[in-house]
């Protein structure tokens, strides 16, 4: 088939099979040798250095870049963590995209929601199986101290009645940049952290 501009014609099917088997013939004449690995100076460049760290500082970078957190949001401020993992916030950046839905498997426990005295055993049986160390994050007002349920006498004021805090992010509900902030003040946390066991 050929292509025309009025009387004018631009291509035809011939004079392109030309065009591209030329290009191809191009590339293959250019294309004698293998392309040399573009990161080859890292061989060259790791051989001249030493790395030096503590055992405590590899170990705290393995366990703060790789939390596990277990699937527990009993109420509304769940929505703020499904945010958080969704792509504007993107908790794979920290290592983090993968939800537990065994404890076991588990590491962190961000209480995403009001827990009332009813559901709080199974909280606290969900954190006693987590794989040790853990952590657990109290999201929102809620999980801080009750909020605005805490003079209820279902509502549990706060979860550290039931399970040790180590990070507090206000809010009703926080944003998920507070959740964000809080997840790396807890990564600040843990890289303090030493497994050297001290003599009592
Ligand atoms: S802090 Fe607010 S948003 Fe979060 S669970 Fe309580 S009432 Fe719901």
């Amino acid at each position: 088939m050929e292509v025309s501009r009025g009387s004018e014609y631009i291509y035809s099917d011939t004079k392109l099979d030309l065009i591209e088997g030329q290009a191809i013939e191009d590339l293959k004449a250019s294309a004698t040798e293998p392309i040399p690995d573009p990161d080859s100076w890292l061989d060259e460049e790791l051989s001249k250095n030493i790395l030096l760290t503590t055992l405590d500082g590899l170990i705290n970078w393995g366990r703060r870049s790789s939390l596990w957190p277990v699937i527990c949001f009993p109420a509304c401020c769940a929505f703020e963590f499904i945010s958080v993992m969704g792509p504007r916030f993107d908790l794979s950046r920290f290592g983090m995209e993968i939800l537990r839905a065994s404890p076991r498997q588990a590491d962190l426990l961000i209480t995403a929601g009001t827990l009332t005295w009813k559901m709080a055993p199974n909280v606290r049986r969900i954190y006693n199986q987590m794989a040790e160390p853990k952590w657990v994050i109290a999201m929102g007002a809620c999980g801080i101290s009750g909020g605005i349920f805490r003079s209820s006498y279902s509502v549990v004021p706060g979860y550290n009645r039931i399970v040790p805090v180590d990070v507090y992010v206000p809010g009703c509900p926080p944003r998920p940049e507070a959740l964000l902030y809080g997840i790396q003040m807890l990564q600040a946390k843990i890289a303090k952290r030493t497994s050297i066991i001290k003599d009592s």
